[in-house]
Protein backbone atom coordinates (compact mmCIF):
# COMPACT_ATOMS: atom_id res chain seq x y z
CA UNK A 1 0.00 0.00 0.00
CA UNK A 2 1.86 3.19 -1.01
CA UNK A 3 0.59 6.69 -1.84
CA UNK A 4 -3.56 7.22 -1.27
CA UNK A 5 -4.74 8.85 -4.45
CA UNK A 6 -8.08 8.22 -3.76
CA UNK A 7 -8.73 10.49 -0.92
CA UNK A 8 -12.12 9.60 1.31
CA UNK A 9 -14.31 11.17 3.28
CA UNK A 10 -14.12 8.80 5.68
CA UNK A 11 -11.84 6.78 7.82
CA UNK A 12 -11.86 3.00 7.45
CA UNK A 13 -13.96 2.67 11.07
CA UNK A 14 -16.30 5.52 9.81
CA UNK A 15 -16.90 3.36 6.38
CA UNK A 16 -17.31 0.04 7.58
CA UNK A 17 -19.88 1.14 10.42
CA UNK A 18 -21.83 3.10 7.72
CA UNK A 19 -21.59 -0.04 5.47
CA UNK A 20 -22.66 -2.11 7.93
CA UNK A 21 -25.99 0.04 8.37
CA UNK A 22 -26.54 -0.02 4.95
CA UNK A 23 -26.43 -4.11 4.65
CA UNK A 24 -28.62 -4.40 7.58
CA UNK A 25 -31.20 -1.76 6.24
CA UNK A 26 -30.86 -3.21 2.61
CA UNK A 27 -31.13 -7.31 4.44
CA UNK A 28 -34.38 -6.23 6.14
CA UNK A 29 -36.12 -4.01 3.06
CA UNK A 30 -35.09 -7.74 1.13
CA UNK A 31 -37.20 -9.87 3.67
CA UNK A 32 -39.96 -7.43 3.64
CA UNK A 33 -40.38 -7.66 -0.21
CA UNK A 34 -40.27 -11.52 0.06
CA UNK A 35 -42.98 -11.15 2.52
CA UNK A 36 -45.35 -9.46 0.47
CA UNK A 37 -44.52 -11.11 -2.78
CA UNK A 38 -45.23 -13.80 -1.01
CA UNK A 39 -48.85 -12.07 0.72
CA UNK A 40 -49.49 -11.04 -3.17
CA UNK A 41 -49.34 -14.03 -4.42
CA UNK A 42 -52.01 -15.88 -2.03
CA UNK A 43 -54.28 -13.11 -1.71
CA UNK A 44 -54.61 -12.45 -5.69
CA UNK A 45 -55.45 -16.12 -6.28
CA UNK A 46 -57.72 -16.56 -2.93
CA UNK A 47 -59.42 -13.37 -4.76
CA UNK A 48 -59.46 -14.63 -8.13
CA UNK A 49 -61.11 -17.95 -6.45
CA UNK A 50 -63.69 -16.79 -4.46
CA UNK A 51 -64.31 -13.04 -5.49
CA UNK A 52 -66.83 -12.15 -8.49
CA UNK A 53 -65.84 -8.48 -7.33
CA UNK A 54 -62.61 -8.04 -9.89
CA UNK A 55 -62.80 -4.55 -9.06
CA UNK A 56 -61.51 -5.68 -5.54
CA UNK A 57 -59.12 -7.70 -6.42
CA UNK A 58 -57.34 -4.81 -8.85
CA UNK A 59 -57.16 -2.85 -6.34
CA UNK A 60 -56.04 -4.83 -3.37
CA UNK A 61 -53.00 -5.70 -6.20
CA UNK A 62 -52.57 -1.66 -7.13
CA UNK A 63 -52.15 -0.99 -3.29
CA UNK A 64 -49.64 -3.97 -2.85
CA UNK A 65 -47.88 -3.14 -6.26
CA UNK A 66 -47.51 0.23 -4.70
CA UNK A 67 -46.27 -1.23 -1.59
CA UNK A 68 -43.76 -2.88 -3.66
CA UNK A 69 -42.01 0.10 -5.13
CA UNK A 70 -41.85 2.20 -2.78
CA UNK A 71 -39.85 -0.86 -0.67
CA UNK A 72 -38.02 -1.20 -4.16
CA UNK A 73 -36.79 2.45 -4.61
CA UNK A 74 -35.53 2.44 -0.81
CA UNK A 75 -33.20 -0.57 -2.14
CA UNK A 76 -32.20 0.85 -5.36
CA UNK A 77 -31.01 3.88 -2.81
CA UNK A 78 -29.16 1.87 -0.60
CA UNK A 79 -27.67 0.12 -3.39
CA UNK A 80 -26.50 3.76 -4.38
CA UNK A 81 -25.38 4.72 -1.18
CA UNK A 82 -23.04 1.28 -1.17
CA UNK A 83 -21.38 2.44 -4.45
CA UNK A 84 -21.38 5.94 -3.50
CA UNK A 85 -19.20 4.65 -0.55
CA UNK A 86 -17.39 2.75 -2.91
CA UNK A 87 -16.35 5.66 -5.16
CA UNK A 88 -16.09 8.26 -1.98
CA UNK A 89 -19.07 10.26 -2.64
CA UNK A 90 -21.28 9.00 -0.46
CA UNK A 91 -22.87 11.95 1.98
CA UNK A 92 -22.57 14.59 -0.47
CA UNK A 93 -25.99 16.12 -1.72
CA UNK A 94 -26.51 15.14 -5.17
CA UNK A 95 -28.48 18.51 -6.03
CA UNK A 96 -26.00 21.14 -4.28
CA UNK A 97 -22.92 18.98 -3.61
CA UNK A 98 -22.93 19.94 0.21
CA UNK A 99 -21.68 17.66 2.71
CA UNK A 100 -25.10 16.07 4.15
CA UNK A 101 -24.90 16.17 7.83
CA UNK A 102 -24.10 13.44 10.14
CA UNK A 103 -27.04 13.34 12.02
CA UNK A 104 -29.20 13.09 8.90
CA UNK A 105 -26.83 9.86 7.59
CA UNK A 106 -27.82 8.24 11.37
CA UNK A 107 -30.88 8.45 10.70
CA UNK A 108 -31.15 7.50 7.06
CA UNK A 109 -27.94 6.32 5.81
CA UNK A 110 -29.54 6.03 2.46
CA UNK A 111 -30.48 9.82 2.01
CA UNK A 112 -28.75 11.41 -1.08
CA UNK A 113 -29.87 14.82 -0.26
CA UNK A 114 -29.21 17.68 2.15
CA UNK A 115 -32.52 18.40 3.95
CA UNK A 116 -32.77 21.62 2.40
CA UNK A 117 -32.97 20.16 -0.92
CA UNK A 118 -34.92 17.42 0.36
CA UNK A 119 -37.73 19.42 0.78
CA UNK A 120 -37.24 21.94 -2.34
CA UNK A 121 -37.85 18.52 -3.99
CA UNK A 122 -41.14 17.59 -2.04
CA UNK A 123 -42.31 20.75 -3.48
CA UNK A 124 -41.53 19.76 -6.58
CA UNK A 125 -42.93 16.51 -7.28
CA UNK A 126 -39.79 14.69 -6.05
CA UNK A 127 -37.92 16.84 -9.16
CA UNK A 128 -34.81 19.28 -8.08
CA UNK A 129 -36.11 22.89 -8.51
CA UNK A 130 -34.11 23.88 -11.33
CA UNK A 131 -35.62 21.12 -13.34
CA UNK A 132 -33.12 21.33 -16.90
CA UNK A 133 -30.84 18.39 -15.54
CA UNK A 134 -31.90 15.16 -16.94
CA UNK A 135 -31.24 12.57 -13.54
CA UNK A 136 -34.82 10.60 -13.33
CA UNK A 137 -33.25 8.12 -10.38
CA UNK A 138 -33.10 11.51 -8.89
CA UNK A 139 -36.65 11.37 -8.45
CA UNK A 140 -36.37 8.90 -5.64
CA UNK A 141 -36.94 11.26 -2.83
CA UNK A 142 -36.26 9.01 0.15
ZN1 LIG B 1 -28.49 19.84 -1.20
Amino acid sequence: MSSNGNAKRFDAAKEAEIRTALLAERANLAKQIRALGKTSLVSSRTAGEELADVGTDDFMRDMELSVMTEEGKRLALIDMALESLDSGSYGICVDCGVEISAGRLRAKPYARLCIDCKTAREKNDGFPPDNDREIPEEELVE
